[in-house]
């Protein structure tokens, strides 16, 4: 018998999620009478770990999609996905060029090691590219300094028939939490690649769902706008909910409770003690823990659902288990399904926050033991 837990993967959501997205684009851009970006669905990390065939299904909308993985952008293919897929990190081995070939992938560039690769390559094929600046986020890409010439050389390999279409790309460092600094990064994508062929692509989620920023952004009909985490049902602001957005839970992780008991008033609750019953009161063992993904460092008060009451977290959460408070849902018992976050249960954006981390991290978290269900 399998462990009472499961993952839930919520495909019309995920669907409707980039529905979301796409509405919010077009009102973006419809006054100017411009068409609204062309978008690459994220889906690094196994598709932030809702499954690429599952990404690949529910996502059939968008133009492109984007991950790192060579293993996952062929599964990506297998699964049947024809139009374009970007490799965000782009390649890393000279042997991984001949990969990108067969498979038709686009490549980010980011670093000379990268150029010089591709100038020593034979192969006969043309890979389109995207070569990246680092306005500011200080983690891939070329300086401003470095960006004109690395461009120059991508445009001769482009000559030479080793790259077909060469494009530029950013990405944000602050879009989530500071305009200004998103600013500055804009201006000085601009001001580095302004007039500079191909397509252009800048926005993660938080800034293609950041209505202020449109004003700023490139545009042209060559416009790609790469949304991540939105597409999955959460939130890229920690003062906005997913909710405010429209979004739904892409993944639902539940478990049962399989175990019941009375605690007298003063008792200690799991490892550590450090929950002491405020009164007598029965608590719920559910069947998940942190070697499920479930954050250890989620505490006391953090929601969890049963039987569709909302209620919290007792105590220290264990590598299999967890306590749960029993007192407003009297009529739970052992079988009980408790949400750990999801549809019909707390938001993972909630429970994230609760664990002082993001709902990045628990989405990607879940453990491969935890068994997935496709809805
Ligand atoms: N673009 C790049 C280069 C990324 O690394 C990521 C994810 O980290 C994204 C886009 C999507 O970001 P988000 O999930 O915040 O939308």
């Amino acid at each position: 018998m399998p462990r009472p837990i499961s993952a839930t993967i919520h495909i019309a959501s995920l669907r409707h999620n980039l529905d979301m997205v796409i509405q919010s684009l077009n009102n973006a851009t419809a006054p100017s009478g411009v068409k609204r970006p062309h978008i690459w669905a994220v889906m690094k990390a196994n598709a932030y770990g809702h499954d690429i065939e599952n990404a690949v299904r529910a996502f059939s909308a968008a133009e492109g999609m984007a991950m790192l993985d060579l293993k996952e952008a062929i599964r990506c293919r297998a699964a049947g996905w024809t139009g374009p897929i970007m490799l965000l990190e782009g390649f890393f081995q000279p042997e991984d060029l001949e990969v990108l070939a067969e498979f038709g992938l686009t490549t980010v560039i980011h670093c000379h090691e990268q150029l010089k690769m591709l100038e020593q390559w034979k192969g006969g094929v043309a890979l389109n590219a995207m070569v990246k600046l680092n306005s500011g986020m200080n983690r891939l890409g070329f300086s401003v300094d470095d960006y004109p010439g690395a461009f120059e050389r991508a445009q001769r390999l482009q000559k030479a028939g080793k790259l077909g279409t060469v494009g530029r790309m950013t990405h944000f460092a602050r879009a989530d939490d500071n305009i200004d600094a998103t600013l500055e990064q804009i201006r000085c994508f601009n001001r580095i690649t302004d007039g500079l062929p191909g397509p252009v692509s800048v926005c993660n989620s938080a800034a293609t769902l950041s209505p202020d920023l449109g004003a700023y952004m490139p545009s042209g009909p060559d416009h790609w706008v790469r949304p991540g985490i939105c597409l999955y049902g959460s939130s890229p602001f920690a003062e906005s909910s997913a909710d405010d957005f429209g979004l739904q839970p892409g993944m639902t992780l539940a478990a049962e409770i399989i175990s019941v008991r009375g605690v007298k008033q003063g008792e200690g609750i799991g490892y550590g003690h450090t929950y002491l019953a405020e009164r007598a009161m029965r608590i719920g063992v559910v069947a998940c823990g942190y070697a499920d993904g479930y954050p250890r460092h989620a505490g006391t008060g953090t929601p969890i659902t049963v039987n569709g009451v909302r209620t919290r977290l007792l105590g220290r959460v264990s590598m299999d288990m967890l306590a749960v408070d029993l007192t407003p849902v009297p009529a739970a018992g052992v079988g009980s399904q408790a949400v750990l976050f999801g549809q019909g249960g707390p938001s993972v954006d909630e429970v994230a926050a609760a664990a002082g981390t993001l709902g990045y991290e628990l989405i990607c978290a879940v453990a491969p033991r935890v068994p997935r269900f496709i809805q």
